[in-house]
C-alpha cells in the first residue's frame, strides 16, 4: 500500500497530524512508532489492581486554548480535576506555587491579603530588570530564602544544573500568587480524560486510512520509504541528522512505580521533595483519576541523564547546537519533511501546546 503521509512517532504531535490528514483530507497515513504502544509520553494502562497507571509520569491536562480543548474533547469525556501540589520543606508541607499560605506556614507570618503579600515580597525579593536565567527569575519573584528552600536544589536535581545556568523560561513556568489560590494551574479548562490518555489516542488513530506500525524504528526502515507527499518527524532532531552538529542534551527520569494496599498514600496527587532525597517528587494518580479502590499507585521520579529523552535542556550551549539543526530542518521543508513536537522542535512544551502546534502546522500546510 502506498501512503501519502508518513509520520514518525505516535505521540500527541504525530497522532494529531495523522487524524487530521486521514479525516479531513482523506489521505492514507502511515504512523511509525518505535515503542510498543501509541500515545508517546502520555501513554497509560490499567494495572492488575484495575488502577490507571501513567507509564511516563502522570499528565494533568490544562489549557486556556478553546480550540485545543474542543479538539481533544472529540476523543474523550472528562473528569474535572484541579491539580494541587505540596512541597516538603523544613519538615513541613507547603503549597506550591508560592501563595500566602506558603509564606505563613514557613515563616510564621500572618499575611491576610494581597496587599500584605505584595509588601512581604517587596521586602524579600530582589530587583533585576530583565532576569537572564532561572536563578534571577526566582530571586525577583520569590526572593532568596524561598528560592533556596524550594527551587534551588529541586532544579539542580531535575536538570543537573544550577538555576543560574538554565534559561529563564524553566522557572518562569511557576507563578507566584498574591492570594490563597493553591491550584498549580489557573487555566480555564482543567480535567483528566475519563478513560485515560491512551483511549484518546486509540480514538484519534482509529480510522481506515491510518496504519500504525509499532515496534518500528523509523531509521531502520527509512530506506524502504521512497514515495510520500509529506513526512512528519516527531523524534529527537539531532538523531535525524545523525548528530552532525553534536548531541543535544535530553534529561530523563527514572520512575519507581509501586502499587500499595491502602486507599491513599499521601494527601495530594503530587508532593515535591526539593531538598532531602534524590527523587524530586512522588505522585499518586488516583487523586486525579477519581478511581475507587482499596489499592493505590505511587510513582517516585528520579532525574537522570540515561534513558528515554523527556526534557530538552534549555541551556546556552544546547540553544547554539539546536539553532544549527533548525536551519537544516527548515531547508527540508522544501522536500516536504517537517519537524514537530517536544523533541523535534527541542522545546519544553505542555500537552495543549503540542496539540496546538500540530493543528497549526496541519492548517498551514493544508492550504498548500
Ligand atoms: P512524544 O510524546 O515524546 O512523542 C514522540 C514519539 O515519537 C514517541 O512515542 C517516540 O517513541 C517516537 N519516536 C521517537 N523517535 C522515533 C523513531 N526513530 N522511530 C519511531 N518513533 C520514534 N504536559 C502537560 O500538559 N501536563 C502534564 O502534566 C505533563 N506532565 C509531563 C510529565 C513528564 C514526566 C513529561 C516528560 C512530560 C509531561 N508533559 C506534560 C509534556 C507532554 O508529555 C508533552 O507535551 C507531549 O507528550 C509532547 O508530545 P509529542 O508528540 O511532541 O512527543
Ligand atoms: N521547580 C522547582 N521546585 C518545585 C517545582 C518546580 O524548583 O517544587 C522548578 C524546576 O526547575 C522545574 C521547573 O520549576 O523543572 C518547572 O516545574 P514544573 O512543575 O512545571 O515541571 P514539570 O512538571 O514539567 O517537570
Amino acid at each position: 500500500m502506498k501512503y501519502d503521509i508518513i509520520i514518525v512517532g505516535a505521540g500527541i504531535s504525530g497522532a494529531t497530524l495523522a487524524e487530521r490528514y486521514a479525516r479531513v483530507l482523506n489521505r492514507k497515513v502511515l504512523v511509525v512508532e518505535k515503542r510498543d504502544h501509541i500515545g508517546g509520553n502520555c501513554y497509560d494502562y490499567y494495572d492488575k489492581a484495575g488502577l490507571l497507571v501513567p507509564k511516563y509520569g502522570p499528565h494533568f491536562f490544562h489549557t486556556n486554548d478553546k480550540t485545543v480543548w474542543n479538539y481533544v474533547s472529540k476523543f474523550t469525556e472528562w473528569i474535572p480535576y484541579q491539580h494541587r501540589v505540596l512541597s516538603f520543606v523544613d519538615g513541613l508541607l507547603v503549597p506550591i506555587p508560592v501563595n500566602i499560605n506558603t509564606v505563613n506556614i514557613l515563616f510564621g507570618t500572618n499575611i491576610k491579603n494581597a496587599q500584605e503579600m505584595k509588601k512581604w515580597l517587596k521586602e524579600n525579593t530582589e530587583k533585576i530588570k530583565e532576569p537572564k536565567n532561572s536563578e534571577e527569575v526566582a530571586l525577583t519573584r520569590v526572593g532568596k530564602i524561598l528560592y533556596e528552600k524550594m527551587f534551588k536544589n529541586y532544579t539542580k536535581k531535575q536538570w543537573d544544573m544550577w538555576p543560574e545556568d538554565l534559561d529563564a523560561s524553566v522557572m518562569s513556568r511557576i507563578p507566584v500568587r498574591m492570594n490563597f489560590d493553591d491550584r498549580y494551574f489557573t487555566d480555564t479548562y482543567q480535567a483528566m480524560p475519563k478513560s485515560g490518555y491512551t483511549k484518546i489516542f486509540e480514538n484519534m488513530l482509529n480510522h481506515k486510512n491510518i496504519k500504525v506500525l509499532l515496534n518500528t524504528d523509523f531509521f531502520k526502515i527509512a530506506n524502504k520509504i521512497k514515495t510520500y507527499k509529506k513526512l512528519f518527524y516527531t523524534g529527537p532532531i539531532d538523531k535525524f541528522f545523525n548528530y552532525k552538529y553534536g548531541k543535544l542534551q535530553y534529561r530523563s527520569l527514572k520512575f519507581k512505580t509501586q502499587t500499595l494496599r491502602m486507599k491513599f498514600f499521601q494527601s495530594r496527587a503530587q508532593i515535591n521533595y526539593p531538598n532531602e532525597y534524590d527523587f524530586t517528587r512522588i505522585t499518586e494518580p488516583k487523586h486525579a483519576t477519581g478511581q475507587q479502590s482499596d489499592w493505590t499507585t505511587i510513582i517516585k521520579e528520579s532525574p537522570t541523564w540515561d534513558g528515554e529523552p523527556y526534557y530538552p535542556v534549555p541551556s546556552r550551549q544546547n540553544k547554539i547546537i539546536y539553532k544549527k539543526y533548525e536551519i537544516d530542518a527548515f531547508k527540508l521543508n522544501d522536500k516536504n519533511i517537517f519537524f514537530i513536537g517536544r523533541l523535534a522542535n527541542y522545546k519544553y512544551i505542555n500537552m495543549d501546546q503540542a496539540f496546538r502546534n500540530a493543528l497549526d502546522l496541519f492548517n498551514n500546510l493544508a492550504k498548500d
